[in-house]
């Protein structure tokens, strides 16, 4: 497992496997290391599969510290999903 690729549902490469943690409550988190040296932690529960390389899902909420819902406008202020380019509440472009 050590090693393997590292990649997201959408396509995008996290990094590789650097080490796997196991906590005494029976978690599992993958430690990765990413293109630019640093660890993520992402949690086994994010994890959707395992095969030829580790799929997991897009935006992990143990790397912003927010539910994995996303975020917020920045115009209106209503909640929408991370990689949600337009306010779904006031369609406004994030960008
Ligand atoms: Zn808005």
């Amino acid at each position: 497992m050590v090693g393997k690729t590292v990649i997201e549902t959408s396509g995008a490469v996290r990094g590789k496997v650097r080490d796997i943690m196991f906590d005494l409550s029976g978690g599992v988190t993958f430690l990765v290391q990413g293109a630019d040296g640093k660890d993520s932690q992402i949690p086994l529960s994010n994890v959707t599969g395992i095969s030829e390389h580790v799929v997991v899902k897009g935006e992990t909420a143990t790397e912003q510290g927010v539910p994995s819902y996303g975020t917020t406008c920045k115009f209106c202020g209503a909640a929408k999903p991370a990689e949600e380019r337009w306010c779904p509440s006031c369609g406004r472009s994030q960008t």
